[in-house]
């Protein structure tokens, strides 16, 4: 493999260290969720998931609905080398089928405040503690 060719996998194959010489992309993505009253929550023994289609995203003139979002603890990715405490993986298919997934980072919080989101995922994470096993999300 060339140097050209690793430098290239060193920017597009996950886990990414998100550093300097990463370029933004020439357009964002313009993001929006919805809400739901309840989505089903599984536990995939390797993460826990929730599936729910209330969102979109745009990019590239290309739109996504959301299909599910996934838990990585610590992060996959880093920022300049540091892992994060949590990371959120929405993914999204447009209707070619095609992929993409966002990804959020996270990070403690001195006062042990957290975000409506996840509040509302902890109130059920006690209901599926085994791998296989589902419930339902609150709203
Ligand atoms: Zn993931």
């Amino acid at each position: 493999m060339s140097q050209r060719a690793r430098d290239v996998n060193k920017r597009i194959q996950s886990p990414i260290n998100l550093d300097k010489t990463i370029r933004a992309p020439p357009s964002k993505p313009v993001v929006k969720f919805g809400t739901v009253e309840k989505a089903e929550f599984e536990n995939l023994g390797t993460t826990v998931e929730v599936v729910l289609s209330a969102g979109t995203v745009k990019f590239r003139q290309k739109e996504y609905v959301l299909q599910q979002f996934h838990f990585h603890t610590p992060s996959e990715h880093r920022i300049e080398l540091e892992y994060f405490s949590l990371e959120i993986h929405f993914v999204y298919k447009a209707a070619n089928n095609a992929t993409l997934v966002l990804g959020a980072l996270f990070e403690l919080t001195k006062d042990g405040s957290t975000t409506a989101l996840l509040t509302v995922l902890a109130a059920s994470l006690d209901e599926i503690t085994e791998p296989g096993s589902v419930t339902e999300t609150g709203h």
